[in-house]
């Protein structure tokens, strides 16, 4: 018996992967995070699987019934939203585990960055656009270290998802302003793939404002970089002058 993180996906049940949706079904206690989790994912659970909401349990409760679970002889279901390694107090968990010698194994998911980018119908990483994206949050009352501080990223002009940020988004958009410049264009997606799902477009100058006004404050995140509006060169990886292992150059006229 085991207890299995399980990444649930940003929110449409179906983007939970295969794995997950059959450990769900099979688990005997579910514990998921009832604030961010869609409960339609637990009509996957198992008919007589006790489900557990952690939103208000603490560390050492969940724990607690992880260890029950698995002793009483039930695989235990933990499921995260988006991708269990991202902003999920995952490691706590795991390092309570490994104490009592209690197995477990994580399953990714898609993450709710993913999700957005989707939405948006835009690729972090275009050619001859940024190849990077930066992941982080704003600093509340969980701190983020000060090399990290949203002036200092902003200077990279790398393609940027804010977590985590959505009660401060004019804020956020002023520290990122100063690296990207106010006319960076910047999109809020709120709800990723739930049905509820919101999308706003404008720049840094504008796009908290607009988040304000639509009264969105929680589970969105801001993008911001030039890979949502910039020009962009096609790829070498499908251009029929660059070769590769799987693919020659077309020579002209043959
Ligand atoms: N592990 C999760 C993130 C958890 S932190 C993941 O991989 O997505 C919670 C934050 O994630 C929220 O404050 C919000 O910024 C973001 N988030 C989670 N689900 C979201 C969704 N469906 N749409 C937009 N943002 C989402």
């Amino acid at each position: 018996m085991k207890v299995y993180f399980v990444g649930a996906g940003p929110g449409d049940p179906e983007l939970i992967t295969v794995k997950g949706r059959r450990l769900l079904a099979q688990a005997g206690v579910v514990i998921y995070a009832g604030s961010l989790v869609n409960p339609a994912l637990l009509a996957w659970a198992h008919p007589e699987a006790v489900c557990y909401d952690s939103s208000s349990l603490t560390l050492e409760e969940i724990v607690e019934i992880m260890e029950g679970g698995v002793r009483q002889g039930r695989e235990v279901v933990r499921l995260h939203t988006g991708d269990p390694s991202l902003y999920g107090a995952l490691q706590e968990q795991i390092e309570a585990l490994k104490a009592r010698g209690i197995p477990y194994e994580v399953v990714p998911g898609v993450s709710s960055f993913s999700a957005a980018a989707a939405t948006l119908g835009r690729e972090f990483t275009v050619p001859g656009g940024s190849q990077t994206l930066i992941l982080t949050r704003r600093g509340g009352r969980t701190p983020v270290p000060p090399e990290e501080d949203l002036k200092t990223l902003g200077a990279h002009r790398a393609s940027l998802c804010l977590f985590l940020s959505a009660h401060c988004l004019e804020e956020a958009a002023a520290e990122l302003a100063h690296g990207y410049g106010r006319q960076a264009p910047a999109a809020v997606v709120y709800k990723a793939s739930w049905p509820e799902e919101k999308v706003l477009w404008g720049t840094l100058e504008d796009i908290g404002i607009k988040a304000r006004q639509a009264c969105i404050d929680r589970t969105a995140l801001l993008l911001v970089g030039d890979f949502l509006a910039g020009p962009y060169r096609r790829s070498c990886l499908y251009h029929p002058a660059f070769g590769h292992g799987y693919r020659k150059v077309e020579k002209s006229g043959g």
